[in-house]
């Protein structure tokens, strides 16, 4: 569904996608539009439908099931049936990377475009990060995947795509809830979620599937840059944890480095914030700031964060990420110490600020970092290409 006022610039492929062999990827498709498919693939009578679906879908999204075959409550002509018009689809891998510290990416490839999903273990939790575009629509001056041209949105099947095949990477099936690897999902690879929301909102309602995968909203982080005509729908259809991309404080920095500010400012986005369905101080929304050396990192961007925060009362958090670095970017990452002095003049107001340890950059899986390939651009086109995507924006 386009998005009214001018906010969705990029026509979206909708599952189901017929694949070059007729077939149809079960993969992304809800409940309801299996029982759908099977009944106009003549496969099942009508009030068998709900039933198989459902017998369906838990092979796929419980135990991780790819090949009809092995579905052995179902008969063998059905099995056969299914077989020959539908199949359970995963991305293709290209390249697989392990950092030194454990980080993983992976690029993938489906439909014939490329794009990269990233898996972070930690102690206590494992975190999937997960792509929604192939390139980005918008152009945030400090981050790789900005300096891409858009290809397209990516489909529900693809974005589920991304945690069924880290399932299979790790080990994770059936899926347990129990001492899994995989424990969170954050919407934070390439792209901007809320650019395209139906096939965000389908991907990540059939990951919250207690019959399926049956990640809780709570263990699930949509981040965005600002797309504030969105941000409610967000909270209420699909109502998980939500991450502010706001990066600076003044207009006129977010203006240059978050081109989006251009057409929703900051005021804007932070009422949006304090109306986001949900938010509390139990659930907290998260700002987002990358420390860019002598652009928004001084003292008083600190104090200011703070003054718009109480402002508008928000439940907030802060999290600071030293800007990790990309071939011909225009900024420096903060100094230490000035990270760690703006870092406590936000906790000094008692807000948390956390500094995030930069995870997997030397395979280039740090945030802002992704990009399906690593061409060094000439300044010249990294300008061309953001004037390109400015003028887009309307
Ligand atoms: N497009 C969405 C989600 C993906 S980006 C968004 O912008 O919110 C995930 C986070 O990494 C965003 O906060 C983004 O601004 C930040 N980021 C981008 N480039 C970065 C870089 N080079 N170093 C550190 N963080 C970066
Ligand atoms: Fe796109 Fe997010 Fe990168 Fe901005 S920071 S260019 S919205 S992926």
């Amino acid at each position: 569904m386009p998005i009214a006022g001018g906010t969705d610039p990029v026509a979206v492929p909708r599952a189901p996608v017929s694949r070059p062999d007729g077939r149809t990827d079960l993969v992304g498709l809800s409940k309801a539009a299996i029982g759908e498919a099977l009944l106009a693939a003549g496969l099942v009578e009508p009030k068998q439908a709900r039933m198989r679906a459902k017998q369906i879908w838990g092979w796929i999204y419980n135990r991780g099931v790819t090949d009809f075959a092995q579905m052995s409550d179902l008969s063998k002509p059905l099995r056969e049936g299914l077989e020959a018009q539908f199949v359970v689809g995963r991305p293709e891998v290209i390249e697989a990377h392990v950092s030194t510290d454990g980080t993983r990416k992976w690029l993938l490839r489906s439909a014939g475009e490329e794009y990269e999903m990233v898996f972070i273990p930690d102690a206590d939790r494992g975190t999937l990060c997960v792509s929604s575009q192939v390139g980005c629509t918008l152009n945030c001056r400090f981050c790789f995947t900005g300096t891409m041209k858009l290809v397209r949105n990516l489909t529900a099947a693809e974005i589920v795509g991304q945690v069924m095949l880290a399932r299979d990477s790790l080990g994770e099936w059936p899926s347990s809830p129990e001492g899994r690897l995989l424990t969170n999902i954050v919407m934070m690879g390439m792209g901007e979620p809320l650019y395209h929301f139906d096939n965000v909102r389908d991907a990540l309602k059939i990951v919250m599937d207690g019959d399926g995968l049956a990640l809780s909203k709570r263990r699930i982080t949509l981040s965005t840059s600002g797309v504030v005509p969105m941000m409610a729908r967000a909270g209420e259809e699909i109502g998980v944890n939500l991450a502010v991309s706001l990066h600076a404080v003044t207009k006129e920095i977010r203006d240059e480095i978050v081109p989006l500010n251009r057409k929703y400012g900051i005021d804007e986005l932070l009422q949006a914030c304090a109306e986001y369905p949900g938010a509390n101080n139990a659930r907290r929304i998260t700002f987002e700031y990358v420390m860019l050396k002598g652009k928004n990192d001084r003292d008083e961007d600190a104090h200011e964060l703070v003054r718009l925060i109480k402002q508008y009362k928000l439940p907030a958090k802060v999290n600071l990420i030293p800007w990790n670095p990309w071939p011909g970017a225009p900024y420096d990452t903060s100094d230490e110490v000035q990270v760690q002095r703006f870092s406590d003049i936000v906790y000094r107001a008692g807000i948390s600020a956390p500094i995030r340890r930069p995870r997997g950059r030397d395979i280039m899986a740090a945030c802002g970092q992704l990009k399906s390939s690593s061409e060094k651009l000439s300044r010249a086109e990294l300008d061309r290409r953001a004037e390109e995507k400015l003028a887009a924006l309307g």
